[in-house]
């Protein structure tokens, strides 16, 4: 099964390059470390949701220090909370 993202609004999928061509790679949501998870749910402004284990979000919502870099492969750090995410201004 392809992975894509779990943002409302963020259209991107596994295999797919975005505008910019930058490589996006998808992360699990924390599900193992509640207080963490909450955090990313609260940033998402899902509400009540609450993400299943084949859910991800995209490199694109987190900021370039939430990630380390080793052998060429970018890790998010265990600490990364996601803050980039599109405007739901228009989404009621
Ligand atoms: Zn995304």
């Amino acid at each position: 099964m392809p992975r894509y993202c779990a943002v409302k609004l963020c259209n991107n999928r596994g295999g797919m390059p975005s505008k910019d061509n930058k490589r996006i790679s998808f992360y699990p949501f924390p599900l193992q470390d509640k207080t963490r998870l909450k955090k990313w749910i609260v940033n998402m402004k899902r509400g009540e949701w609450t993400p299943s284990r084949h859910q991800y979000l995209c490199s694109e919502h987190f900021t370039e220090d939430s990630f380390d870099l080793r052998w060429g492969i970018r890790y998010l750090k265990h600490t990364a909370i996601p803050t980039i995410f599109p405007c739901l201004c228009d989404v009621s």
